[in-house]
C-alpha cells in the first residue's frame, strides 16, 4: 500500500513537477528568447559599436597610413636631399682633393727632379774640379764633363758697370770672362782686381780697338796684346794667354797676324752668339740668346759693358740655365774657339 500511495504520490508529484517543468521550460523558453533577443540586441548594439570602433580604427589606420606615407615621403625627400648633398660634397671634395693632390704631386715631382738635376750638376762640378786639379793633362774642353756649356764673355771693360756685372754674376753663382781694353784697365784698376779676385776670367782686348792701327802689321797686333798683358801683370801679378780680337778674328785680321799671335802662345777666342747689345735694348739682347742658345752644345755669348747689357745679364743667365747650359769662365787650357779654327 505504501508502495501504491507512494506511487500515487510520486505520480501526483511528478504531475506537479511536470507542470512545473513545463512552466519552467516555457519560462526558460521565454527567458531564453528574451535573453536571445537581448543578446541579439546587445550583439547588434555591440556590432554597431564595434562597427563604429572599427570604422574609427579604420579611419585612424587610414589616417595613420596617410601620415606614414606623407612622413615616409618627407623622409624619402630628406634622405634624397641628404644623399644628394653628400654625393655632391664627396664629388667636390674628391675632385678638388684630387686636384690639390695632383698639384702637390706635380710640385713634389718638380722639386725632386730639380734636386736630382742639382745633385747631378754638383756631381759634375765636383768631377770637373777634381779632374782639373789632379789631371796631368789639363781639360781642353769642358764638354768632356758637361752636356752643354756656355761662356758669357763681356768685352770693352773694365768700366763703371763692371762692379754691377760682377754682382749679378755672383748672385747667380756663375762666372764669366772679361776681355779688357788696356787703357780701361789702367782707369779701372780696382775693377780688374775685383774680376780676378772673384774667380772670373780675365782676357785681353787690345789697346786701341782700332782696325787700322791694330791690324796694320803682325808686330803692331802683337805689341798691343803684349802691352795689355804688362798692364794686367802690373795690377794682378800675372799674365794671360786669353785674347779677343776686336771685331773678330775674321775678316779684318790677316792669316799671318793670326799665326803670329798663336806662335806667341795667345789663345784667340771669338763668339757664336752675337747679342748685338751695343745697338739693342734689354729685351732684344735676351731674345737673341734665347733664339741662338737652344740646340748648340757650346755657346760663346758676346755682350759688352753697356747699361742695357747689365740689365739683360740676369735674364741671359736664366735663359742659359733653363736651356740646360753649364755656365763657365774660359780657362787658358781650353782649346781656343775661333773663326780660324772653324770650331764655333
Ligand atoms: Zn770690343
Amino acid at each position: 500500500m505504501n508502495f501504491k500511495k507512494q506511487g500515487l504520490k510520486n505520480k501526483a508529484t511528478n504531475g506537479i513537477n511536470s507542470k512545473n517543468k513545463w512552466k519552467s521550460r516555457t519560462d526558460f523558453k521565454k527567458r531564453n528568447s528574451k535573453h536571445k533577443i537581448s543578446s541579439i540586441m546587445e550583439i547588434k548594439k555591440y556590432n554597431s559599436k564595434y562597427k563604429s570602433i572599427l570604422n574609427n580604427a579604420n579611419n585612424r589606420l587610414k589616417n595613420a597610413n596617410r601620415r606614414f606615407k606623407n612622413n615616409s615621403f618627407k623622409h624619402t625627400k630628406w634622405s634624397i636631399s641628404i644623399l644628394a648633398v653628400l654625393m655632391i660634397s664627396f664629388l667636390l671634395v674628391f675632385k678638388f682633393g684630387e686636384g690639390r693632390n695632383l698639384k702637390e704631386a706635380m710640385n713634389f715631382t718638380k722639386i725632386q727632379i730639380s734636386r736630382l738635376e742639382e745633385t747631378e750638376s754638383l756631381k759634375r762640378d765636383k768631377l770637373f774640379s777634381i779632374v782639373s786639379k789632379i789631371s796631368t793633362r789639363k781639360i781642353s774642353d769642358p764638354l768632356e764633363v758637361y752636356d752643354k756649356i756656355a761662356y758669357i764673355t763681356i768685352d770693352d771693360g773694365p768700366s763703371q758697370y763692371t762692379s754691377q756685372l760682377l754682382d749679378i754674376l755672383d748672385k747667380n753663382n756663375v762666372k764669366a770672362t772679361f776681355f779688357m781694353i788696356g787703357p780701361n784697365m789702367k782707369t779701372y784698376k780696382d775693377e780688374v782686381k775685383k774680376i780676378s779676385d772673384s774667380g772670373n776670367s780675365l782676357g785681353l782686348h787690345s789697346m786701341t780697338h782700332e782696325v787700322k792701327s791694330l791690324y796694320k802689321t803682325e808686330k803692331s797686333t802683337l805689341e798691343e796684346f803684349d802691352t795689355c798683358n804688362d798692364i794686367l801683370k802690373e795690377i794682378c801679378g800675372y799674365k794671360t794667354r786669353l785674347i779677343r780680337i776686336p771685331y773678330g778674328s775674321k775678316p779684318y785680321m790677316s792669316e799671318s797676324i793670326y799665326n803670329s799671335l798663336v806662335q806667341n802662345n795667345y789663345a784667340i777666342w771669338d763668339w757664336n752668339v752675337d747679342t748685338e747689345d751695343w745697338k739693342s735694348n734689354t729685351t732684344q739682347i735676351v731674345s737673341s740668346v734665347k733664339v741662338a742658345g737652344s740646340d748648340k752644345k757650346k755657346l760663346i755669348v758676346l755682350i759688352h759693358e753697356k747699361k742695357q747689357s747689365v740689365k739683360a745679364l740676369d735674364d741671359i743667365i736664366s735663359v742659359l740655365k733653363s736651356n740646360g747650359y753649364k755656365i763657365l769662365p774660359i780657362k787658358e787650357s781650353y782649346e781656343p774657339q775661333n773663326f780660324w779654327n772653324n770650331n764655333i
